[in-house]
């Protein structure tokens, strides 16, 4: 479970201070389906990379499974990130030499202690679920954008992190791929039980959502969940 507890974040930009979010507060259960929508600036990229572990609150904290992430040092931190949370761009962020096997299994990098069988096992099912099965061997260059955006909801989901952020990740798709993108993300929650958080300023897009955080100049404005009866 997420606990974003009364969070604020200023940028210092020259002698100017960004208050890009001002007091958020915001508990996230697991397995949820959420998004967070707003307008650009409204600092949903701030509150994501302040929940994934990138950035720190200038005041308030962030709660990951009871642990004051604000407490912890570069390395516990980074620890965090490669066990916990999976991340997607809006701008997939692949390596353009290493083809689609390749770039998943780029994030086992830090992890010493899973067989390589294992490994290649859950490379080869996720590719699979992702509907990549005939493109292991291409590289980045030889696929379409939802094709890459499908790459990275593996690499993503492929160290069983307990949550997926998702940066606008349909920001760079046209619409009816987002849809398709969002119905992949959708089916990985149902199926693996991971929570996902993602952002979006498309409000087609956060209809995908089960609860959508509505942010508006760096407060929450809005809560809407959907009925589940
Ligand atoms: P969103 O993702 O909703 O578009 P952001 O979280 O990126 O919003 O930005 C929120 C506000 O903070 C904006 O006014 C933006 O210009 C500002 N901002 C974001 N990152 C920085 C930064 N590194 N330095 C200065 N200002 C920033
Ligand atoms: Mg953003």
């Amino acid at each position: 479970m997420i606990s974003v507890q009364n969070v604020t974040k200023d940028y210092k930009l020259g002698k100017t201070i960004v208050k890009a979010l001002r007091g958020v507060s915001l508990d996230i259960e697991n397995g949820e389906f959420a998004c967070i929508s707003g307008p650009s600036g409204c600092g949903k990229s701030t509150l994501l990379n302040l929940i994934g572990c990138l950035d720190k609150p200038t005041t308030g904290k962030v709660i990951i499974d009871d642990e004051d992430v604000g407490k912890l040092n570069a390395n516990q931190l980074a620890e965090i990130r490669n066990r916990k949370i999976g991340f997607i761009f809006q701008s997939f962020n692949l390596i353009p030499v290493l083809n689609v096997y390749e770039n998943i299994e780029m994030v086992f990098m830090s992890w010493k202690d899973l067989p390589k069988e294992e490994m290649n096992k859950r490379i080869t099912s996720l590719i699979e679920e992702v509907g990549l099965k005939d493109y292991l061997k291409h590289k980045p260059g030889e696929l379409s954008g939802g094709q890459m955006q499908r790459v990275s909801i593996a690499r993503a989901l492929v160290t069983e992190p307990q949550v997926v952020l998702a940066d606008e990740p349909t920001a760079n798709l046209d619409s009816k791929t987002s849809k398709i993108i969002l119905e992949i993300m959708v089916n990985m929650n149902n199926r693996h039980d991971t929570t996902f958080i993602f952002s979006t300023h498309d409000p087609i897009v956060s209809e995908y959502a089960k609860r959508e955080i509505n942010l508006f100049d760096g407060v929450i404005k809005s809560e809407i969940i959907e009925d589940r009866n």
